[in-house]
Parts: C-alpha cells; structure tokens; sequence
C-alpha cells in the first residue's frame, strides 16, 4: 500500500530531563512559535516535563499521528542563549551524557522547575532632575546627611536599591526626606543580588614577573590559553584581579571558577574592594531564588563578574571577555556523579568557541595542563617567587620510624609546636582524616568494626559516640565491649582530625584552637566562623583535611605540620602520587606568607621515598617531570584517553555480567585503536550495599576513543543485563573508585 503524503506539520526537538540519549519530538500547535532555548511542557511517558527546544523541524522522526503535541510553550524569550545551549549540547556530547540531563545542569532549579525568567524586583531610589541640580557645598552646612546622601546617588549614577541604601545610617529616613522635597523618586528595579562592594583598597603595583604574565594574556588576540604557574602567595590572584580589570574596562564579563566554596569569602572580599562594579556569585548559600537573580544578571550582561564553582561553567553570558580557573588542578572541578563534566577541561573548550582568552592558575599545574604546555601550545607564565617580600618556607622531613607517638604527633613536631607558639606564630597542622580514629580495633580478639554495607573500616568519631563510614552514610553506636570476647579492650587505631584536637588542646590549653572539616563545618556559616577565628588569630593552632589546605591567605600561620604524608605514598590510582605532592605543596604554602618566615615539617615512616626527595630537593616542576615521564612510559593520561563504564548492583555477579555483554558489544564494533580492560571488580567492591564493578576504554588518541563512544554508547540501553544494574560513563576520569 503506497504511503499517504504526510501533511505539512511542524515539530519541535527537544531535550527532556531523562536518562534517555536522544531528543524528543513533540508537535508544535498551529498558533504558537518556538525557537530554540525556550522552554516547553511536554506529556512524557506517565507523566509531564519541562524540556528545552533544542531544534524546529518540517518533519518527525515518527508518524504524525504518533507525535504528540506541546503542551505549553512557557518562555516568549529563549532562557537560554544560542551560545550556552550549543555549548552545554557540545559538553553532553563529549561526556556522552543524556541532553536532557545535560541542559538541565545548565538552568537554575527554579527554570528547571517552570519559574518565570525574570528577576525580583527591589524598591530603588532614583536621583530627579531637581535632585541632580542641588548645590550640595550649601546643603552641606545646613543637612549634612542629606548632602552626603544626595552625593553618593551620583556617584552611583543616580540610583541606588533599597537594599544598598540599608547599608547606610539612617539611609532610609534621609531618603524619604528626599522623597518628599521631590529630589528623589521611587522606582522599581531588578534585584540580582549584586555582591556588594567594599571601601575599595589601591592595588600594589605589580612585580616584572606579574606584570610579564599579564602582558602576555592582554596580548591574546582572540582563544588562547594561558597556565598561570605561580608558587603559593606569587600574587596570581593579582595578575587575575588585573586582567579581570582589563575586561570589565572593555565592557565585557569576566567569569572566575574557583574550586571551593570555603574559598569564595576571601576571594570575593578582594574582588569586591578592587571593582566597584556589578558582580554576582554563586556559592552554596543563595536561596534558589538568589540563585535564579545571579543567573540572569549573567545572561543579561547586568553582571561585570561572575564569580562561582563548577556549574558556573555553564553560566551564559551576555558579552563574555575572560575566562580564569583558579586552582586549576583542583579535584572538585570534576563533577563526580549524575552528568561527569570536568569544568577546567569545558573552560578551555568554551574559551576556545567563544574565541576569548583562558586563564588557568595554580602553583601545582595537573600533569595535564603541563602536558597541554607542550602539546597544545597553551602559554606558560610562572611567577617563581612570592609577592610582597614574603618568602618560601623552610621544609624538613621527621623520620618518625620507631618513635613515641602522641594522638600521631611525634615529640621533635610538638617541640616544634610550642616554640612557635611561643613566639606568637600560628601553627597548622593538616591531617586528611576526620573523625577521631580511622579504626575502632578489640585488642583482646582482633574484632574491627566493619561497615556492613561496604568493604570497609568504620570510623570511630568519639565525641558523638558513633562509628561512622563516611561515603555511605552508615553508622552505629559502638560497642561497650569487643563484640564477640566481651572483653572491654577496644582500641581506637590511626587518627582523623578529632583525635589530633584532643591531643593538641590538651597539650596546648592555654592556645584557641580550630578544627576545620567537613564535621565541623557542617552547619551553615559555621566555616566562615571558623575561618575568621582562624583569621583574627583568636584560631593559634589550626586544624584541618584539605578543606584547610588550599587557597587560604593565613598571614599569621609560621608552621606547617603534614601530620601522615605516608596515606597518599602508596595509593592505588595512578594519579595517588600527583596528588600528594600537590597537596604537600598547597598545604605548606600556608606557610609563612607574610613577614615572618615559614618552617613545614613532614612526618613520615618513609624518608627515604623518591617522591618526598624529588619534590624537597628540586620542587614540584622537577617531580611533575619525572611523573609525566612515568605516565608516558605506562602509556597512562595524559599519553593516553580513558573512559570507564560503571556498573551496580545489589546483586554481586549483576555489575561483571552487564560489563561483559558491554565490553562484547563494544568489541564487535570493531574500532581500532581502543583497549577494552576488564570487566574487573572496583578497588571497594561493596559500597553502600551495592557490588560494583569497572571496564575500563583506553586509547592513545582520544578521537579513536569518542568514535566508539559514539557509536557503542547508544546500544548499552538495548542490553537485558543492563536491566538489572546502574551504570554510569564517566569520559576522562579523574578517579578509578
Ligand atoms: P596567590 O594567588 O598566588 O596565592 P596572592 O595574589 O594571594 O597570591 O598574593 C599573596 C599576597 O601578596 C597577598 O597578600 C597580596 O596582596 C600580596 N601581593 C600580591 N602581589 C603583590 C605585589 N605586586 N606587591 C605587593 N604585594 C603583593
């Protein structure tokens, strides 16, 4: 039977929050007209979602009659820009992620959820034109307050928020005033909640080095990207401050992503005494709302700056200028679940489609972006020396084989300790293990209380009387006794961080002390408490994981101690050693960043290791060296690309099985240049209950590696044994767990 000619319809693709790969095509009604970015409510299985038009076309992908239609078109503007929409697709396509999940990262929850695109709108007062031809000299004399006010409105050209004008005394009443002589009007305007600007401080005037980096980033014509390869307190952020300067000057936006949000308070607080300009941030403490203000501020070119952590990535911007990722290296620029994005590797691709100069910072560089040095002709600027005078610190390693250990510290360290706290210094000591013991062990018959959802130890933290496992979430009280001998035995075996507090408060009474992990810094605000104790030195003896360790400005720390350097020396993952000498090397960084000089100590069982050697006797370039070479011999990123296939399951051989049928699947595809290794089981095969396991993709050239990608990916959803388990693809992973 020939097939009748379908009517002339028009169809909108697009991107429905789902774990599905594709588009969707729904029919549009004849009265209304989408482009693509705006948003959409669509019938979806059972149920009924907001998704995003990805693309218009004449015809379907199924039969007419089959498509079914929008049901609302819920945007007159698109919410998302041309630039972000394509870019956020790119990224879905790279990491081989759904769209729909992919777009949905992108947008504010409240767009993902169907809030109008608009921001709130704030009571403002604007300056009259009677307002503006005031002699404010006379005035003066006679209303100070008013004349004072009447100034900084012109200053602020002409307007200023309700929320800008609480800030100052008796602001509110002194307007009103103004209201009434008609020298004022009320307005309303949008509130994106800019942060506000401090009383701004003169920049210090940059060193030849700084100066030279930043030379060499104004003269970027176009993409281009740049390491910035500065030692701890160079003055990075300085060279950023001026070149973030330079954009907004231009009248372009700058975009800053930093690692932390235990970062952002310090960050922001010079951010906003050097530019008296619009800026947003997005940090963990905006209300959905806030949220929703700052983003469009973004889009619409409201904000100069746009400061925030990973997913600000996907931020769109109005006039972008500059792209800066400060702390290149750091670890939390990987989302490690849900849609797997590494948000320095998407800075450099935006940069690079945007056509806009790329910054990335560190005094520790990834062994990828040195490699990038090489290869890809990314720009290398090192400031080796610190800023202001300041100088590095002095490093030593305390054999502690054998010795008496105090809650982990040895003698030699807590001597060290007190002499600089004797002589006013801060003192820092880092551990990377909260909790107050990694292990709760019975002495009398060997019981060691394990996790019974996971392969692993409990961790015994003492003041709340739990055994806690920290990934999983499971916990319990521990036992009075050893479970089996009822012998009261029990041992607390390593230490964390609670352990170390003890131990230090009781040998230093008399000194402030400030823990700073994840257990204390729980509560909201409770870091920024704690880190301006830290500040003010009411803080002497700071302890703290890696929450401590980077980025923060502690003028008054004199002393590093790296508590247990021996956890990172023998890691499983290949990237195990990178990381601990960039922690070692942020950590002591805190050192000694103002007048008074610096002294780190190292505990170690393993002075002798070539790591600890390599890295205090030629420093971190030299080490990164020898660690690339090893990395190229072994053929392992960055010489090679990797992608693994997860898989879990609550039943034990479920995950092995999925990943075999996937690992055949991928074989007959017969692509070349692409190693299939495993299915084998993950490092911690149980966790939370669940059995996991890995198959791992690597390629000497990523281009052979995404074209299997392409092409296997959409079959996994067809395998039966996929039923059966969760898996997840993590493209470029940064941990093998
Ligand atoms: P980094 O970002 O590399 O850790 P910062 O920019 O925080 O370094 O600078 C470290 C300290 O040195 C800060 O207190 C900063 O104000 C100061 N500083 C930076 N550049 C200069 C300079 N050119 N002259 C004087 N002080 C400087």
């Amino acid at each position: 039977m020939p097939t009748r000619p379908q009517a002339q319809i028009r169809v909108a693709r697009v991107a429905v929050p789902s774990p599905l790969p594709q588009l969707f095509d729904y029919r549009l009604p004849d009265d209304g007209a989408v482009v693509p970015g705006m948003r959409v409510r669509v019938p979806f299985g059972s149920s009924v979602r907001i998704g995003i038009v990805v693309d218009c076309a004449d015809s379907a992908s199924v039969e007419n009659h089959r498509l079914k239609p929008i049901d609302a078109i819920l945007d007159a503007q698109p919410v998302l820009p041309r630039e972000a929409l394509e870019f956020a697709l790119w990224a879905g396509r790279y990491y081989h992620h759904p769209p729909g999940e992919v777009l949905a990262t992108a947008l504010p929850v409240l767009l993902r959820q169907g809030a109008d695109a608009v921001p709130d709108q704030d009571e403002a007062f604007a300056l009259t034109a009677a307002g503006g031809a005031v002699e404010l000299t006379a005035l003066a004399r006679r209303a100070p307050r008013q004349a004072e006010l009447l100034n900084r409105l012109r200053q602020a050209g002409g307007l200023l928020t309700a929320d800008a004008l609480r800030a100052i005394d008796g602001g509110r009443a002194t307007a009103r005033t103004l209201l009434d002589k008609g020298w004022l009007r009320l307005e309303s305007r949008p509130a994106y909640g800019f942060v506000p600007t401090a009383e701004p401080a003169p920049p210090p005037e940059l060193n030849p080095a700084q100066a030279a980096a930043r030379d060499a980033v104004r003269a970027t014509t176009g993409f281009g990207c740049h390491l910035l390869d500065g030692v701890t307190g160079s003055g990075k952020t300085e060279v950023y401050l001026e070149l973030v300067a330079d954009t907004v000057a231009a009248g372009r936006q700058a975009l800053v992503l930093v690692p932390e949000i235990g970062l952002t308070p310090q960050l922001l607080q010079r951010f906003s005494r050097r530019f008296q300009v619009p800026m947003v941030a997005f940090h963990s403490g905006l209300t959905d709302r806030e949220r929703l203000n700052a983003w469009l501020a973004a889009r619409d070119g409201q904000a100069a700056i746009v400061i925030g952590t990973r997913s600000a990535i996907f931020t769109p911007l109005a006039r972008p200028g500059l792209i800066v990722v400060d702390e290149e290296h750091d670890l939390s620029f990987k989302q490690q679940d849900g849609f797997r994005y590494n948000a320095r590797d998407l800075a450099v691709a935006r940069g690079s489609r945007l056509g806009i100069p790329v910054v990335l910072g560190s005094a520790t560089p990834s062994l990828e972006t040195l490699y990038n040095v090489e290869r890809r002709g990314y720009s290398h600027l090192r400031l080796p020396q610190r800023a202001g005078g300041a100088q590095m610190p002095r490093t030593q390693i305390l054999d502690i084989r054998g010795k008496p250990l105090y809650g982990g510290l040895s003698e030699a360290l807590l001597a060290r300790m007190r002499e600089h706290l004797d002589q006013g210094g801060q003192v820092l000591a880092f551990l990377n293990r909260r909790g107050f013991a990694p292990a709760l062990f019975c002495h009398a018959c060997a019981w060691v209380g394990t996790c019974s959802r996971c392969d692993a130890r409990l961790t015994l933290h003492q003041r709340e009387r739990r055994l806690r496992r920290h990934p999983c979430g499971h916990e319990r009280p521990p036992p009075p006794a050893g479970p089996s001998c009822r012998s009261s035995e029990l041992r607390a075996l390593g230490q964390g961080t609670e352990r170390l507090e003890q131990e230090l408060q009781a040998r230093f009474p008399d000194h402030g002390l400030v823990r700073i992990d994840r257990d204390s810094t729980r509560r909201k605000g409770a870091m920024e408490k704690l880190l301006a104790s830290a500040h003010s030195g009411e803080g002497r003896i700071l302890i703290g994981t890696q929450m401590l360790a980077k980025g923060h400005h502690l003028p008054d720390v004199t002393l590093v101690a790296i508590v247990d350097a021996d956890q990172g020396l023998f890691g499983t993952d290949f990237r195990a050693t990178e990381r601990l000498a960039q922690q070692i090397v942020q950590v002591a960084g805190r050192a000694g960043r103002a007048e008074r000089p610096g002294e780190v100590v190292i505990q170690t069982h393993h002075p002798d290791h070539p790591l600890l050697h390599t890295l205090l006797r030629d420093g971190y370039a030299a080490l990164a060296r020898e660690l690339l070479d090893e990395r190229r011999q072994l053929a392992l990123p960055p010489y090679a690309s990797l992608a693994l296939l997860r898989a879990e399951a609550t039943a034990a051989e479920a995950p092995l099985a999925f990943l075999e049928e996937a690992r055949q699947q991928a074989a007959a595809l017969a692509l070349p240049g692409v190693e299939l290794l495993g299915p084998i089981p993950a490092p911690m095969e149980r966790r939370a209950g669940r059995y996991r396991a890995h198959l791992l993709l690597q390629a000497a050239r990523r281009p052979s590696l995404q074209q299997l990608l392409e092409r296997w990916v959409p079959k996994l959803g067809s395998l039966k044994s996929g039923r059966r388990v969760r898996w997840s693809l993590d493209v470029d992973p940064m941990e093998m767990l």
